[in-house]
């Protein structure tokens, strides 16, 4: 199996933390096919990887959320792209669900369409149908379930990348404008600001995963991408952790608690005291918004 589900370490609340990019990890037969020798494909690792994004998020376990982590490189698929490469804005790097050209606009691979089909369907498919198969439950048994998509990103930009303002700020939040409600983004910035971080909201990068039989589609689903500026915790030119590394970790935890992510009404569900257990909830019943209590 290409991911890991980690169980939370406390009583459940219903948050997914996905952590689709930590992964260096490249099976024996990918690697054959990638026409990067060992040294420029390290080099391309260290700018494509959201190096330690796993442990940089682990501690959500601990608050009772679910993690599930790609084990595998985003050289080998990206989970965060859509299936289809005409759906999809960064094939036209090359970089759509399965990499075709490095950062540096280089050829990375060339797959026949039937060689990228096997690949999507050994990979890609299984994994998005485990994450669904991860939130249906949750949302059954607490009528709503919230995404919080861990990433990073390189201080510079790369090649690649759409953004290239080199003005970069240390947290980016990601939005979609149908599952992330706006006092839900509006929380989590003010908290990562009053760690003293340069916030901003879908600049460099937009958009959040929402698992795909759920997208546009269902509103129980929330989701909100967290982006870290690499360099606050690690050096950018080997992806070892810098001394920061714990001090980054533990505001991120600070700011995310702060914002009450982690009890997220999506659906304005009234949440009443003891709602953290795992009883099922009535979502049919009558609701109030959290957007009316005036938390921003
Ligand atoms: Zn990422």
């Amino acid at each position: 199996m290409p991911f890991l589900v980690l169980e939370p370490r406390t009583s459940a609340v219903p948050v997914v933390g996905h952590v689709p990019h930590a992964s260096t990890a490249i099976p024996i037969g990918v690697r054959e096919e990638i026409l990067l020798d060992d040294e420029a494909l390290a080099l391309e690792l260290v700018r494509l990887t959201d190096w330690h994004t796993d442990d940089l998020f682990e501690w959500l376990r601990d608050r009772g959320a679910t993690m599930f982590v790609n084990q595998l490189s985003r050289l080998v698929f990206d989970p965060e792209r859509f299936a289809d490469d005409a759906q999809e804005p960064m094939a036209a790097v090359g970089q759509g669900a399965i990499y075709t050209r490095t950062t540096s606009g280089e050829l990375l691979r060339e797959l026949t369409a039937e060689q990228r089909a096997r690949r999507m369907a050994e990979l890609f498919v299984p994994y998005q149908a485990a994450l669904s198969e991860l939130v249906g439950p949750i949302l059954a048994r607490a009528g709503r379930c919230t995404l919080i998509d861990c990433h990073s990103f390189a201080t510079l930009p790369l090649p690649s990348e759409t953004d290239q303002d080199p003005d970069r700020p240390d947290i980016c939040i990601g939005t979609d404008p149908f599952h992330t409600p706006a006092a839900l983004a509006d929380g989590l910035e003010r908290a990562f600001r009053a760690e003293g971080w340069r916030v901003r909201r879908d600049s460099p990068f937009s958009g959040c995963l929402v698992p795909l039989d759920r997208y546009r589609r269902d509103r129980r689903v929330a989701s909100v991408m967290i982006e870290v500026r690499r360099g606050l915790y690690c050096d950018e030119s080997t992806g070892k952790r810098l001394p920061a590394f714990a001090g980054v970790r533990a505001a991120i935890e600070r700011a995310v608690a702060a914002s009450r992510l982690l009890d997220w009404a999506p659906l304005g569900v009234e949440l009443a005291a003891g709602d953290r257990d795992d009883s099922a909830r009535d979502v049919g019943g009558s609701r109030r918004g959290r957007e009316d209590e005036g938390s921003g």
